[in-house]
């Protein structure tokens, strides 16, 4: 169903600071590209946040009837420590400290992502390209910037003439910055190596005998600049423009900012019509990464095995907890926070079990059509799907109304009540029930509990054979033993 051509939808635009009109270059189909991620550690939950907006953005695009193309990259080489232009390959890194070759340390961390982002319900992409998987494409778009006098070459690298280039164009229309102020900020930094300027960027860097991760090229064996691969991989599957770009607000600058430059000078024409920036996680007030240790991973929240909150929480609600904020907003993680998402969660998903009961009247006292429509008004509004919460709990007050006899509902109007909640809860906000299929909790409560005191049994026995296969067949059907000072608990995953 074509939804798009009945709902206006907004986004707001990092490029231009502002809300607008959103229109695809082809009427009925949107190209797509996402920052994926870097693969030498376990994905933290801050990546996942952003990840799971656009995830959601995906979602709420498919729904309104568009075909979408969605590109989400994998970056397995040349995206150095700190982000930046000298150091070490974050990959190259790891697989030294570890012994390992650096494609072990890709594939290990690239089957986490694609793990835990199951667990989240995430679709996946309609491509997942790798930067190693084109080199190629970046040799030959470094070929012709150098071609066009906007890129020079330094005994085997390849950089990226920012001052040229905003001769005619300018560098620091996403972020907002001039070239001018830039320059003058960094006056005092003499170290720029073999750099005509602080703010050029490599495109090609060349390989020290030491480093493992090279590729032969015109200018001798090396590694692509970390801007440079999505620029490859974003226009080979997409085109020379594109609709929209998305990806974390940290990455706007340099990250975006180069792209835009790169693709500029290769293309001669913008890139992206609508650039899309998904806002940070915070873990105690502070940014979660990587790099300082203030993160959390989302097994260790599944499992409850940490330091920081009471309990588990199952991934369903820690999605719930993520689409209670607007994208762009800043979220902090709490445990106060987690635990009335899991309220709000449960009594959503209550409601779907309340829906089957309820009974049918010859008329509704609630208008089920306007209250339809504010739904799409809410993800019409830049994809905001904490407005869209508020209605579906609008929804929820009238379903408990209507089960104690103090609303109506009628046959038709129920039929469509049910099928909106399921498209908004289910298919956009990508929840998953949990309870559904399994009956009652508090009846699943009671049997697993049963066979906890089974096998509480069967250790006080050493029976440990029969212990141990209660453990693991539960764990196959999804649930997981605790054992803690207090006893032992479960989770379902
Ligand atoms: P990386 O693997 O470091 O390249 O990051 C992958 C994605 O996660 C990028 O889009 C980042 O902007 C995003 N990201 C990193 N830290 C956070 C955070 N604390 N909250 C939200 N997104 C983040
Ligand atoms: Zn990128």
């Amino acid at each position: 169903m074509q939804l798009y051509k009945s709902q206006r939808l907004q986004v707001y635009n990092s490029l231009t600071g502002k809300k607008e009109d959103f229109e695809p270059l082809n009427e009925g189909y949107i190209g797509m590209y996402v920052c994926g991620p870097t693969v030498y550690s376990n994905v933290h939950l801050g990546n996942c946040r952003t990840f799971m907006s656009f995830d959601m953005i995906f979602r709420y695009l498919r729904h309104l009837g568009y075909k979408v193309r969605y590109v989400r990259n994998i970056t397995d080489a040349g995206h150095l420590e700190n982000d930046a232009e000298e150091g070490e390959d974050k990959i190259a890194k790891k697989a030294r400290l570890e012994q390992i070759e650096p494609m072990e340390v890709v594939q290990r961390y690239t089957v986490d992502f694609h793990e835990i982002l199951d667990k989240f319900n995430f679709l996946p992409p309609s491509i997942e390209p790798t930067a190693t998987g084109h080199i190629i494409e970046q040799i030959e778009i470094i070929k012709d910037i150098l071609e066009k006098g906007l890129a020079y070459e330094v005994n085997g690298s390849v950089y990226f003439d920012v001052n040229k280039f905003n001769q005619e164009n300018h560098y620091g229309k996403l972020s907002g910055r001039k070239l001018e102020d830039m320059i003058s900020n960094t006056r005092e930094l003499t170290a720029q190596g073999e750099k005509r300027n602080p703010q050029d960027f490599a495109l090609w860097k060349r390989a020290e005998p030491q480093h493992i991760m090279r590729w032969p090229s015109p200018w001798g064996d090396g590694f692509p600049g970390w801007h440079l691969e999505c620029t490859a991989m974003s226009t080979k599957y997409l085109g020379e423009t594109f609709d929209i770009h998305g990806g974390g607000m940290d990455l706007k600058f340099p990250h975006h900012e180069c792209e835009i430059a790169q693709a500029e000078a290769h293309f001669g024409c913008p890139p992206v019509r609508y650039w899309l920036h998904a806002n940070m996680l915070t873990l105690n007030g502070k940014k979660m990464a990587k790099s300082t240790g203030n993160n959390i991973l989302p097994n260790e929240i599944f499992s409850g095995e940490n330091k920081i909150f009471s309990k588990a929480f199952s991934p369903a609600v820690v999605r719930f907890f993520m689409m209670q904020a607007h994208y762009t907003s800043i979220l902090d993680l709490s445990n106060d926070a987690l635990e009335a998402s899991e309220k709000g969660y449960k009594r959503l998903m209550d409601s779907f079990e309340t829906l089957k009961k309820l009974e049918v009247s010859d008329n509704t006292d609630f208008d089920i059509g306007r209250w339809k429509q504010s739904c799409y008004d809410a993800m019409n509004d830049d994809f905001n799907s904490p407005v869209l919460i508020a209605q579906l709990f609008e929804a929820v007050k009238h379903i408990n109304q209507i089960r104690e006899g103090k609303e109506k509902i009628g046959k038709a109007d129920l039929e469509l009540l049910i099928e909106t909640m399921h498209a908004f809860v289910f298919d956009v906000l990508g929840l998953e029930n949990k309870q559904e299929g399994i009956g009652d909790s508090a009846l699943l409560a009671g049997v697993v509990d049963v066979l906890i005191g089974l096998r509480n049994d069967a250790r006080s026995n050493k029976d440990f054979a029969t212990s141990d296969k209660i453990r693991d067949q539960l764990l196959d059907l999804g649930i997981q033993l605790k054992d803690g000072k207090d006893g032992t608990s479960f989770i379902i995953s």
